[in-house]
């Protein structure tokens, strides 16, 4: 009677606000069946909601009113152990748990409850304001509509203000209801023969009905049971014959599966470099010691990096524990997926997010079910449900889309995935050639322990670097984009029969038309930003909102009808090209090319096809591929970043360009790189030239360490963003009060974002920083933060001011 007794309450969560834990009654039919992680239906002010069990409890100060409805799925969403992960993910991250634990689940499952208004009378009182009027018909107009969506039909109103009081009045009524599609399990029909009639009965039932009789065959020559789909038949001989008892149906689950095309790699079998067997020794020691530890594979492009991951994969399954890969969303492609299923074949399941909610639902059902044992995937991987973790590795460490930035919870999944290797005391590989400069930190500060690989397999050397100086080609249309040096380059190789990618961090045709009279540049509407000009849609975009219009015929200021097209984007030198080699077959691999589901994939199949000579494209053409015969690599212009006002453009530069030249020469040819920048005197690119990160390292990391930003000290940003500027200013400020001076701790802006307006919303900033050596573990930072939320909240004046925390940020702007 008594062993459920730990069971009488639940802690619930909800995906939307209020994001904090509601405690309900557990009546005593569930006892039996409730667990923690569990998603449940409860009921909410008028509605039933679904949210998320974090916590069961004996007994509670506080009187819970009502029960749980009923456990929408037996098999909790989160274990324990994802449970406890996101604790720490909403503890570290500054995050509530209901939003955070939605980010952790695949969607679908545990959806958004969102507040809809209705009206509750058919005829308006005459004697309302003008907003109230405004709203009342704008909600009368579409029946039902969410509160969120009238915010932003009148963003100029108070909207939550004067519904309230209309709700006071009677007038509307507003309720919560799940929004959004929810996934269910699929299945299908199976029919199945009954096997226990004998055939003299069949025959003389099946008696002047060839149609049953056909079917009943069917059945027979394929082991007595198929779908219904590959029946010929119609409903009416199906039921006749479950009329008759000779067929019975069965409904079978089925998994939706992905079917992006595949290459076919066979395993490769290798002999280890003597690089990459002692850094497998040193990682099988530590799996077989069974705890956590973490290393950091440090390894230039092409040393065999992912042969070591599979190593260690290898050797985890031998122990029969689970495995998982993150890569970089944009490195998950076909190509990079085949070598792990040649080598670990069906146990490997993929996540990514062009798959359907469908697929994505029914591949985590299976991994949670034990099914699939290696989980590969980018960043929202980290919370695949495996079981028995015993080895994460995340390959390209330093990449930022690991970082989340909206919304929250804004986690980078390296860092999580290092938490969760805590968790489950297992062992975490962080692979790069160009490591965060935060993971050589800890590296070299025995934190985590560094694993060279310093050659490349079968001693192909690394490309050699050549810097242009592009300045003094600027001005001659001939060479402004590509100078004779790289000109001369390409042809070479292409009368080699090799390949060639070049690499420009810039899509479109041009980053801003300027008119060449007065020097007028389209901005904007909504944006704190120029429109880049996109030749072949013949449109200017915004690259923040999406916004577009026609390009102009003529500057809208002066009337003069030419235009300067300064700073070339891809579209602009894939037009160069066709110039130069009329011949010469390219590809352009960049967002605007790539939109359309498996295009991606395509680029890259043809050209691993030798169906073009020139890859040409953004950040995409440097990321991870294995393109054998490519043995040159040309970048456009290396300034795109190097000059942007992030203390990390020279970290992220170096990491861009190393990326791009290790394409180059990956196989016994010596490839070779060329460089062109307006500043080649530039330190950054000194280091590239020589191929020396731990130098690099050396010299910027000094720049960080009197301004105590990563990795020795630690940033929390505080963006505000909202229609009136003064506003988000006010609140800005609002939330500044409560940030008190502590010691160690620096407390910069409110400023303006450096990009001051997005989406018609007005931006400012607060950065709050504290150094590693007063505040180890970042507590003191959290704490202060966190202390300035809550007042801001509770004491909060400013509801149409949106306040995103960002901790550890990545991209300033
Ligand atoms: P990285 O990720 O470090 O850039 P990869 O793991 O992609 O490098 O390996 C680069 C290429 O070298 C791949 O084509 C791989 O098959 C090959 N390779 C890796 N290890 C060996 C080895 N020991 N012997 C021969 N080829 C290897
Ligand atoms: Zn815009």
């Amino acid at each position: 009677m008594t062993r459920n007794n730990n069971k009488n309450y639940a802690l619930v969560v909800f995906p939307s606000p209020p994001d904090k834990a509601f405690i309900y009654q557990v009546p005593e039919k569930l006892k039996d069946t409730i667990k923690a992680g569990q998603i449940v239906s409860v009921p909410f002010a008028k509605r039933t909601l679904t949210g998320l069990v974090i916590e069961l409890l004996r007994e509670t100060d506080i009187k819970p009113v009502k029960n749980i409805i009923h456990i929408n799925d037996p098999e909790p969403a989160l274990s324990n152990e994802l449970l406890k992960l996101s604790k720490w993910i909403a503890e570290y991250y500054v995050s509530g748990l209901g939003e955070t634990i939605k980010s952790t689940i695949p969607p679908g499952i545990l959806n958004k409850n969102t507040l809809y208004v209705k009206t509750t009378v058919d005829k308006l009182p005459e004697d309302l304001s003008g907003s109230d009027t405004k709203i009342l018909n704008e909600i009368k107009r579409k029946r039902k509509v969410s509160v969120v969506n009238l915010e932003k039909t009148f963003p100029e109103i108070n909207v939550r203000r004067i519904l309230s009081a209309l709700e006071k009045s009677g007038i509307v009524q507003t309720q919560y209801m799940a929004s959004g599609k929810p996934v269910s399990i699929k299945t299908e029909k199976i029919v199945h023969l009954n096997t226990d009639i004998n055939e003299s009965e069949l025959e003389s039932l099946l008696k002047n009905s060839p149609a049953q009789a056909q079917i009943v065959s069917i059945l027979k020559n394929n082991n007595n049971s198929t779908a219904r789909k590959n029946l010929p038949a119609t409903a009416q001989t199906l039921n006749r014959l479950l009329q008759k008892g000779i067929i019975r149906f069965k409904e079978n689950e089925i998994y939706r599966v992905n079917s992006d095309r595949i290459f076919n790699e066979t395993e490769e079998n290798y002999i280890l470099t003597d690089e990459q067997a002692l850094a497998s020794q040193k990682i099988e020691s530590s799996l077989n010691s069974r705890k956590f530890k973490i290393f950091l594979l440090y390894g230039v492009t092409g040393s065999g990096k992912t042969i070591v991951y599979m190593q260690a994969i290898k050797q985890v399954m031998k122990a029969g524990k689970s495995a998982l890969v993150l890569i970089p969303e944009i490195s998950l492609t076909p190509q990079a997926v085949s070598r792990y299923k040649a080598v670990f074949g069906d146990k490997v399941a993929v996540l990514h997010s062009r798959m359907s909610p469908g697929e994505r639902f029914d591949t985590w059902r299976r991994i949670r079910k034990g099914e699939l044992d290696i989980v590969l995937g980018p960043r929202s991987a980290v919370f695949a449900p495996l079981k028995n973790l015993g080895l994460i590795i995340v390959d390209e460490e330093h990449d930022s889309s690991f970082k989340q930035t909206d919304p929250a919870p804004r986690y980078n999944a390296r860092d999580v995935a290092v938490m969760r290797g805590k968790l489950n005391n297992a062992v975490v590989i962080l692979g790069s050639a160009t490591p965060s400069f935060e993971s050589l930190y800890n590296g070299l500060n025995g934190k985590y322990e560094i694993l060279k690989l310093e050659k490349r397999v079968e001693k192909t050397p690394l490309p050699a670097v050549v810097l242009v100086d592009q300045k003094k080609f600027a001005s001659d249309k001939e060479t402004r984009i590509i100078s004779p040096l790289l000109r001369e380059k390409i042809e070479h190789r292409l009368k080699l029969n090799q390949q060639v990618i070049l690499l420009q961090n810039r899509r479109g045709y041009s980053p801003f038309l300027m008119c060449s009279e007065c020097g007028h540049i389209e901005r904007c509407k909504n944006c704190d930003i120029t429109l880049t000009f996109h030749k072949s849609t013949s449109t200017v975009e915004c690259h923040y909102c999406g916004y577009k219009q026609p390009a102009p015929d003529t500057c809208p200021k002066c009337g003069n009808a030419s235009f300067s097209y300064s700073g070339a984007g891809t579209e602009q030198i894939e037009e160069e090209l066709q110039k130069l080699f009329p011949d010469v077959r390219t590809l352009r691999m960049d967002f605007d090319t790539t939109r359309r589901k498996n295009a991606y994939s395509k680029i890259i199949r043809d050209f691993m096809n030798h169906k073009a000579d020139i890859l040409l494209g953004t950040q995409m053409v440097a990321k991870g591929h294995d393109f054998p015969k490519v043995s040159l690599v040309g970048i456009i212009s290396a300034d795109t970043g190097l000059h942007f006002p992030d203390f990390r453009a020279g970290e992220k530069t170096f990491q861009l360009l190393a990326q791009a030249a290790g394409r180059a020469g990956r196989r016994n040819t010596q490839g070779e790189v060329i460089i062109q920048t307006m500043t080649p005197e530039h330190p950054v690119l000194s280091f590239v030239l020589t191929h020396n990160f731990d130098k690099f390292y050396k010299w910027d990391i000094r720049n960080r360490q009197g301004l105590n930003y990563p990795p020795f000290g630690r940033i929390i940003l505080i963006n505000f963003s909202g229609i009136k500027q003064q506003e988000v200013l006010s609140a800005a400020e609002f939330l500044k009060k409560f940030l008190a001076r502590e010691k160690g701790i620096t407390i910069l802006g409110p400023a303006l974002s450096p990009i001051s307006r997005i989406k018609n919303r007005y931006r400012f900033q607060i950065i709050i920083k504290s150094s590693k050596k007063t505040d180890p573990s970042g507590n003191k930072i959290r704490r202060l933060v966190k202390y300035a939320l809550h007042n801001y909240y509770s004491k909060n004046k400013f509801h149409n001011v949106r306040v995103a925390v960002n901790v550890d940020p990545i991209n300033m702007l």
